[in-house]
This record gives C-alpha cells, structure tokens and sequence, in this order.
C-alpha cells in the first residue's frame, strides 16, 4: 500500500516555458476587447490592444520587423509581452494563453513561446492527454502522473532550444487556455503539487498510455532500457466469482483485429523500410515469413523476424514493431498497430491470402492505463489508490 503521504517539501512552483509555435512568418498578439498588453524591450513599456508583427526582407541579409510605426521593436531578437493584468488571457493568433509570451524574431521568422506557473500549464495539457469527460478521481490521477512527468523533464527535452517544452505528443500535448475544462482545472487545483515518488524521490520515468488491454508491461520488455522498480507489469482487472472484471475494458481498443490482404501487407511492410533507408531495391518487397521470436511478461511482442522471399531478414525490438505493421483505414494511411499484445494468423478466404492481427490494447502499455484508471474511478477508487496500482510501491508527496 502506499497512502502513506509525506507533506509538504515548502519547494517552490517552478515556472515553464512551451514553444506553442513553430517558426511562423507573421502573428498577432493581442489582449481581450478593452483590455491591453504589455510590449517590454530596453526597459521601454508600449501599451497596446492588438499587434501584428510580420517580416520584410530588404532584399539583403537584412530584413525589417513590423509593424514600421513602432521604431522600439526594430532589430530586436526578442521582445517579451505581458498581459497589464497579472490574471488577464494574452491571445496568440486568437487562441488564449495564460501568463506570458516571448517572440523569438530571426530570419527566419517568428517562434512564440508561452511562461506559465507549472500547474496553469497543467490546465491546458490535461483535457488533451485523457478524456475530459472521464470521472474526477481519474482525472487527478493523470494530473499527478502530468505533473510528475513534466517536473522530471524539465531539462532534459528542449534545452538547447532554452524552452521546457513543446506542445505536442514529443512532450505533453498543450493548448493554453481554450482546452480548459472546469473538470479538469478542478482535478489539477485538488492535487496541487502532488507528484509520484519513489524511495523518496521523484519519480522520474512515470508514463502512460491509452489502454492495457489487460495487462501492463515491464518498461525493459517494451523500451530499451533498464528495469525500473515502479514500472511494472500489474493486472488491469479484478476477480469475482471467478470472473474478471477489466478496468479498461470498455476502451473502444481494448480488443482488436487488424486484417491485411498479403499484398497490402507487402507494401505495409515496405513503406516502413524505406521510410528507415532499410529497403532501397527497385523491386517490390515480397514477405516471405513473419515470426514472433520473443514476448514480454504481459504477452507483448518483444522481438519480430520478418524474411523477404529474397532471403533478406529484418529484426525489429518493442515499439518499431507497431510501425512496421501498420495498415490503412478510412481516415488514415499508415496507422501503426495499436499495440503490441497481439496474435498473427494467416487465413486464405475466396483464393487471397490474408493476415491478421488480433490484438488488446492501445499504445505501449507501459505505466498508467488510462482508460483502467477511468475505470477504476468508476467503481469507486480515489486517485491515490489508481495510481499506486498502476505504479508499484511509489508514494505520493505534496511538493507546493
Ligand atoms: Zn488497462
């Protein structure tokens, strides 16, 4: 059991900076109708509703920032702009933040980035990592494991861009103000400062995914990396009468079948190689063999030998495998398999050959399942007792 809590660390709330924009050519930064921002560059303060900054080229190395009437904010790399009022929204292309907005300005363009406090951030990832309708229990849930991920990666992603973070999957998904839910920002403003530990210190490799399918992984089996204590693999289900009951069971991914015609497959699997460089021959790739060489604890695929009628052989380790045998469906080419937990057959049905795939689960099922986690809210459980389920002998501890 771990609901044993150590209280406050007195640790201040750190302050993140999210780059929200790639390098634009031109956006406007403006404030709500009535109100004004703050522009700041060499101590001067240029009060405004609304700017739009756009780039000249001079026909040189040089180019010229505009708008031209504002002479302060010419040749200036950056220029930080701030509501007037601390709690004001700040809106970037119409979409609204809070906190504070730095502009990179280069040649090449613009680069936004948004400084926020750590649990306003929190706000707008959390409606964007797990469903915003879920039950609250399970919503703090995943706002400590956030919260917990976002702290131990701090430094460790963007720190030669001088940013935390960025705003999508490659980090958290962030959309500032215009995700927040009340839900969600009240699921965020219970668990304030609460973060995953482990013997005493912050949990550094917590992670997620959608669904199990029914049981978790060990991180080694599923990331080349080595054992860690807190990850891994526990049942998403409990038993009565003999009977399992799945936490995640109603996740519309919780069981699967991908199915591909063999010459679909072919290409599948070609797409995939060439995309890595792996398979530059003029001719077509013909799969000759496929075979499951090793699985993890849980069941997932470990180790995949693919043959090509060649002779040639490809091995492909934990996540690879997902991409390797992706398939299409209506709204996407080259989807990649939903998980790793999965069976392959081959049928002939009306003279084709055909593959497939039944599988569990979504994603690398390492972790926090979230849809068990919404399941167990569900049926009553609290966020400490979903979390220290999904993450073996951690503690939780209230940092601010
Ligand atoms: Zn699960």
């Amino acid at each position: 059991m771990c609901l044993v809590r150590v209280l406050a660390q007195n640790n201040i709330e750190p302050q993140v900076s999210v780059k929200i924009t790639d390098t634009i050519s031109a956006v406007t930064i403006s404030a709500k109708e009535g109100q004004q921002i703050k522009i700041l560059t060499d101590g001067k303060k240029i009060l405004v509703n609304k700017i739009k900054f756009s780039k000249v080229h001079n026909g040189d190395s040089t180019y010229t920032v505009y708008p031209e009437d504002l002479e302060e904010v010419k040749g200036k790399d950056k220029l930080k702009i701030l509501p007037l009022e601390p709690s004001n929204l700040i809106f970037v292309n119409e979409k609204p933040y809070r906190g504070e907005i730095t502009l990179l300005i280069s040649s090449q363009g613009f680069t936004v980035i948004n400084s926020l406090p750590l649990e306003d951030y929190l706000k707008g990832v959390l409606p964007l990592e797990i469903d915003p309708q879920a039950e609250l229990e399970a919503l703090k849930a995943q706002a400590i494991v956030s919260r917990t991920y976002a702290l131990a990666n701090l430094y460790r992603r963007h720190n030669k861009n001088g940013v935390n973070f960025c705003a999508t999957t490659h980090c958290q998904v962030y959309g500032g103000a215009e995700v927040e839910t009340p839900t969600c920002n009240q699921a965020v403003e219970e668990t304030q400062g609460i973060v995953i530990t482990y013997k005493d210190k912050l949990a550094e490799e917590v992670t997620y995914h959608s669904t199990c399918g029914g049981c978790t992984e060990n991180n080694e089996d599923v990331f080349t990396s080595t054992p860690i204590p807190y990850l891994r693999s526990v049942n998403c289900y409990e038993a009565t009468d003999g009977k399992k009951w799945y936490y995640c069971g109603n996740s519309k991914v919780f069981q699967w079948v991908v199915k591909w015609q063999k010459e679909e497959l072919d290409t599948a699997i070609e797409n995939y190689l060439k995309s890595k460089n792996k398979w530059n021959d003029k001719e077509k790739f013909i799969l000759k063999n496929i075979n499951i060489l090793e699985r993890g604890i849980s069941g997932r695929v470990k180790k995949l030998l693919i043959t090509e009628t060649s002779g040639k052989e490809f091995v492909f380790y934990g996540q690879e495998i997902r991409d390797v045998l992706n398939f299409n469906t209506e709204k996407k080419i080259g989807q990649k398999l939903w998980s790793c937990l999965f069976y392959l057959t081959k049928k002939e049905m009306g003279g084709k050959e055909y593959y497939l795939a039944f599988g569990w689960g979504w994603g690398h099922g390492v972790g926090l399942c979230q849809m068990g986690a919404i399941g167990m809210a569900k049926i009553g459980y609290n966020f400490e007792q979903i979390i220290c389920h999904y993450f073996l002998g951690v503690k939780l501890r209230k940092e601010w």
